[in-house]
């Protein structure tokens, strides 16, 4: 027994009641056949009807064999049962489907730019000409013809035919279809071959935006918002319009020069900041070369200096290092320390010929750390924060104990 379907003629029926004719039960769902249905089957570019049946979810509609399969997420009672199908789903795709259709048309009329394929998903619409390119002026001249169209609210008539029937209507794009193919057509403006659902006026549509464009393979996709997607997308542009406006302290009209002059200003600082952080680490340097103590390693007489630091930034650290390397006949030990470990970094002038690289891993060991490099700077972390206090004593030792 073939279900009764009323989603084209009556799609106006979002609650009834039906018998429950058959339920399979799948791996994770409930397949459920009634013996009358208005919910729509996914298909055309739409997704299926969202809504209830007997307080189980209506999770998919599929259409096989002329048998629509509701999926439900539990299984509903036997005999009559309660339907409600969800308004604002389905009210929100068919605006989509029929926007989409408008545009198509308008695409058509102002370019003629076939619609090759479309995507009606719950964030945009999205639309595939067969094109490598479209112009702004042209994607304008678009969203005013579909406004327009909906404005003048025209009247959408519906047909069905067959193969033999197809040559009275002037279809915008070829259907492979052969048997019950459905015409929508928009007075004076579209006539397309679609399964999916629309309204009877295009004044239904409402609003009708374009985003912005992609281009793929060869083809450009444009993206939509249409009816009250639309204007939601509007509200929430305002909003943020509103809050930089407030931000900037400026008018709308002069945000964009506002945030450049930010931009130029920030780099600007942050020039200017790069160089205090050089001079600063030219002074911070200065004042640990005046504390060297000097120490003997390999028979080879040297300054050895030593600074602890505390949260500071480690590029500016290496800046500090940097400098201090080029003096001659020196070996550093700097330690930046962080709230659960710290960092470290030695350093040894190239006049030197200690050879430090077997002796640091020595020292990684000690201080339950890690890290490495090569001559002649070597850097770390140690995740013990208690071997700080004896850290230039551990590294001294090691260091002067290396034959
Ligand atoms: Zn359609």
């Amino acid at each position: 027994m073939e279900t009764i379907s009323g989603y084209y003629d009556d799609n106006e029926i979002l609650t009834f009641q039906a018998d429950v004719l058959q339920v399979n039960k799948t791996d994770k769902n409930y397949e459920v056949i009634l013996d009358k249905t208005y919910f729509y089957p996914e298909g055309g570019g739409q997704p299926a009807d969202r809504g209830i049946i007997d307080n189980c979810k209506v999770i998919n509609v599929l259409k096989t064999d002329g048998q629509i399969i509701h999926l439900c997420d539990k299984e509903p009672s036997q005999g009559t049962v309660n339907c409600k199908i969800d308004e604002n789903w389905r009210f929100d795709f068919m605006q989509q489907h029929t926007g989409q259709h408008i545009v198509s048309g308008a695409l058509k009329q102002i370019g003629d730019y076939n619609t090759v394929s479309v995507h009606l998903g719950t964030e945009y619409s999205t639309i595939e000409i067969a094109e490598e390119s479209i112009s702004d002026n042209h994607l304008q001249e678009v969203e005013m013809l579909a406004n327009k169209i909906v404005n003048e609210n025209r009247k959408i008539n519906f047909h069905w035919t067959d193969k033999t029937g197809l040559n009275q209507f002037q279809l915008r794009r070829p259907t492979k279809e052969e048997n019950n193919i459905r015409i929508v057509q928009i007075a004076d403006f579209d006539t397309a071959a679609c399964g999916g659902l629309h309204f009877a006026q295009t004044g239904q549509a409402g609003l009708i935006k374009y985003l912005y464009k992609e281009n793929i393979r060869g083809r450009v996709r444009l993206y939509w918002k249409i009816g009250r997607r639309a204007l939601t997308d509007y509200w929430q542009k305002n909003e943020i319009v509103l809050k930089l406006n407030s931000s900037f302290s400026c008018k709308t009209e002069e945000l964009f020069q506002k945030i450049e002059q930010y931009q130029q200003d920030y780099n600007l600082h942050l020039k200017k900041l790069n160089d205090l952080s050089l001079r600063l680490a030219d002074y911070q340097a200065a004042k640990i070369l005046n504390k060297t103590q000097k120490i003997k390693i390999q028979n080879l007489s040297l300054d050895f200096c030593i600074q602890l630091f505390s949260q500071e930034e480690n590029k500016y650290i290496i800046k500090i290092a940097e400098k201090l390397i080029k003096k001659d006949s020196i070996l550093f030990l700097l330690i930046n320390k962080n709230e659960q470990n710290f960092n470290w970094f030695v350093g040894l002038s190239e006049n030197l010929s200690i050879e430090l690289t077997q002796i640091i891993p020595q020292f990684i060991k000690k201080i339950e750390g890690k890290g490495g490099g090569r001559p002649p700077f070597w850097q770390g972390i140690g995740f013990n924060n208690s071997y700080i206090d004896s850290i230039e004593n551990v590294f001294l030792k090691i260091v002067q104990e290396t034959k």
